[in-house]
């Protein structure tokens, strides 16, 4: 009987990204996610629970409105069953737990983010929000279950008083992502004489700075970030599909690198130290 608890927990993930999907399409024109409901873009007729059962409809229909024949994108059922396979993935990493929940949260936010981004070139501050305020909080959990050892200490000798400060680390994380990200976007506006970091990546580095915390997971998810983003700028160019002069989206490469981090931390992030650490 554990399959069908598995297939509960994939159908529920895909749920949710069934609204994503809609999050995705609708929130960047500033439409209601709630009102209307689901309909056809091309024929109007409203989607029934029969054509919205998550991936399942999809594959049934073949993509295709009951009504008029119109074809859906495929990135539907892509978004449904990232994220069915996200809850399953998960879950089954980290077993039903609060810490579990949270990171099903951020991975939620992060595909929202990925794509709105691809989309409109925006990168919508609530869903940022909503990523930092869930590593601040989880950060905090930390900080009382463990006391002074969950947080980044310093001392300095004044005279022959030692004082000691102790700062929350989701907080240094938050302020050094963002800070990075300047930094990175300063050097790059120099070297190629265009703006070419957006205010909306400076953010997002800085709420995955509060998940991940100012240490090697950081510095291993910025790293896979910027390395994917130019293999795949590369690859764009290579394919003439993009020019020397287009703009590519930056955040797309910091919700993907912030998935794989979140899932596989334990296997990247000592591969990654390994290869760019002195
Ligand atoms: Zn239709």
């Amino acid at each position: 009987m554990e399959w069908l608890l598995w297939l509960l927990v994939f159908m529920l993930g895909a749920a949710l990204g069934s609204f994503a999907n809609v999050v995705i399409y609708r929130l960047p024109l500033a439409e209601s996610v709630v009102t209307p409901p689901s309909h056809c873009f091309s024929c109007g007729a409203r989607l029934t629970v029969l054509d919205l059962v998550p991936v399942l409809s999809y594959l049934l229909l073949r993509g295709r409105c009951r009504h008029c024949g119109h074809r859906f994108s495929a990135r539907y059922a892509l978004v449904e069953t990232v994220c069915g396979l996200l809850a399953m993935g998960i879950l089954l990493l980290l077993g039903p737990t609060w810490q579990a929940l949270a990171t099903f949260v951020i991975c939620y936010c992060l595909v929202i983010i990925l794509f709105i981004d691809l989309d409109h070139m925006i990168i919508p501050d609530e869903f940022v929000g909503i990523i930092a305020v869930v590593g601040v909080a989880l950060d905090v959990a930390e900080l009382v279950r463990r006391g002074a050892p969950a947080a980044v200490s310093f001392s300095e000798w004044v005279g022959p008083t030692a004082f000691t400060v102790y700062l929350p680390r989701s907080l240094v994380g938050l302020v050094g992502g963002a800070g990075l990200l300047l930094l990175l976007g300063f050097v790059f506006e120099k070297a190629l004489g265009k703006p070419s970091m957006g205010g909306g990546d400076v953010k997002l580095a800085g709420a995955m700075g509060a998940v991940l915390g100012p240490g090697y997971h950081f510095l291993s998810y910025f790293l896979l970030a910027v390395v994917a983003g130019a293999v795949v700028g590369v690859a764009l160019m290579a394919l003439r599909l993009r020019g020397r002069r287009d703009y590519i989206p930056f955040g797309p490469m910091l919700a993907a690198a912030g998935i794989a981090v979140l899932l596989f931390g334990d296997t990247i992030v000592p591969w990654v130290i390994a290869r760019f650490t002195l």
